[in-house]
């Protein structure tokens, strides 16, 4: 009987520890509901236009609570090598891009 009270006492300690870390909470919760949404039109790695019209072959995921698209499920792998690179194009987004 000690035994399980002292169990139910660790879980419960376990258990609020656990809600005050964000990373802990992460595990749980639906990542898509959470995520930014994803600010532009293009595929994050090769800059190019994504098709609304073709679905079917653009890729869509979510990288640490920011949607992401790609043209295509290839340019994961480049995405995945230099992650804040790409992240980066987030933050300015065509800010440098010359307008013809
Ligand atoms: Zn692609």
């Amino acid at each position: 009987m000690i035994t399980t009270l002292k169990s139910l006492a660790l879980f419960v300690f376990l258990a609020t520890l656990c809600l005050g870390l964000p990373g802990c909470a992460r595990k749980n919760d639906q990542p898509a509901a959470a995520a930014l949404p994803y600010p532009l039109d293009t595929c994050i790695v090769t800059g190019e236009k994504l098709d609304a019209d073709s679905d079917m072959k653009s890729y869509t995921f979510t990288y640490e609570g920011q949607e992401i698209k790609l043209c295509c499920k290839g340019c994961l792998k480049d995405f995945e090598k230099e992650p804040a690179k790409y992240l980066a194009k987030l933050q300015q987004p065509e800010a440098a891009a010359p307008t013809p």
